[in-house]
């Protein structure tokens, strides 16, 4: 037996961190959205009683340093699976990158091999064993548009916001997303976004909006650390991008535009920036 999952990117339209909370984690705001830059993950049942990654590509973890494997493992001993599985991940979606692509590997591999195995665990109960792999896990178990509040993996779905192109460019460094954390204080953030100000954009259907209050306060602790983020940041706007993001920890910007005319110029100007550009539709 075979199943397909498709594990798409997710961005953060808002990133607000409250404060350190005493078991270490940072109590945040967010607004999540997904997109459609998705990993493809190809699930075969196994007689045997083994978890096996493979992968195209060659510079993540296939052990059980793999997010996938670390979620098959989890659910296989919960609910007492003996089959195993061989799990085929073809990355799509740039690691490292404030994107959420293992998380979202993750989230698919539960819910992938819960139509496998024929368990038939809620929707709730699959974010809750989400929440044991990875903050962001719980928002990809479901996808859509979320608030996410806790350590992010407490949720309130809402609308998606109005559709509209995504260009997402991620310049060739590596951001620690521990380290970003490590480096926020929260008691000295100058301007926090709102999180329900955002929400009222999206809820009103207007783009123009959500474009202006768009907001992550980590992109003060990455732009110090890399400049070049910053750079991509102007470039984009220069292009013509109706609002500019970093995603997450970064060190991914994106772009929101509504019009696909101007979409090629932006894509085709960013290239002269970095390798790794993609243009996507928001996911409806
Ligand atoms: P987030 O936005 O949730 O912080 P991210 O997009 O910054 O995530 P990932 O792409 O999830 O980061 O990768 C972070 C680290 O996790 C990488 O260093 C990678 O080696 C490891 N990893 C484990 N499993 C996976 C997976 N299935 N896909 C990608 N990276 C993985």
């Amino acid at each position: 037996m075979k199943m397909y999952e498709k594990a798409p990117a997710k961005i953060n339209l808002m990133l607000d961190v409250l404060r350190k909370r005493a078991d270490g984690f940072h109590e945040v705001e967010m607004i999540m959205t997904m997109v459609d830059l998705a990993d493809r993950l190809e699930l075969s049942e196994l007689k045997r009683d083994s978890i096996i990654i493979s992968s195209q590509a060659g510079y993540i973890p296939l052990d059980e340093k793999n997010l996938a494997f670390q979620a098959a493992r989890l659910i296989k001993d919960r609910y007492n699976v003996k089959s195993g599985v061989h799990i085929h991940l073809d990355k799509r979606i740039p690691v490292a990158a404030g994107l959420a692509g293992g998380s979202s590997d993750a989230a698919a591999t539960l819910r992938g091999l819960n139509r496998l195995w024929r368990l038939n665990i809620p929707a709730e109960e699959l974010q809750e064993l989400g929440a044991e792999l990875g903050s962001d896990v719980p928002f990809c178990v479901t996808g859509g548009t979320a608030l996410a509040t806790g350590r992010g993996e407490k949720l309130t779905p809402i609308p998606n916001p109005p559709q509209c192109w995504v260009i997402l460019a991620k310049p060739p460094i590596n951001v620690s997303t521990a380290e970003v954390y490590g480096s926020v204080r929260a008691n000295q953030i100058a301007v926090h976004p709102s999180a329900s100000r955002m929400q009222e954009a999206i809820e009103a259907g207007d783009f123009g909006a959500v474009c202006a209050r768009l907001g992550n306060v980590l992109e003060d602790v990455t732009l110090k650390l890399h400049p070049e983020v910053q750079q991509l940041k102007e470039a984009m706007v220069k292009l013509g991008a109706d609002g500019v993001l970093m995603s997450g920890s970064g060190p991914t910007v994106f772009g929101l535009v509504s019009k696909q005319s101007k979409v090629a110029r932006i894509y085709n100007g960013l290239r002269g920036f970095c390798k790794e550009v993609y243009a996507v539709r928001s996911l409806t």
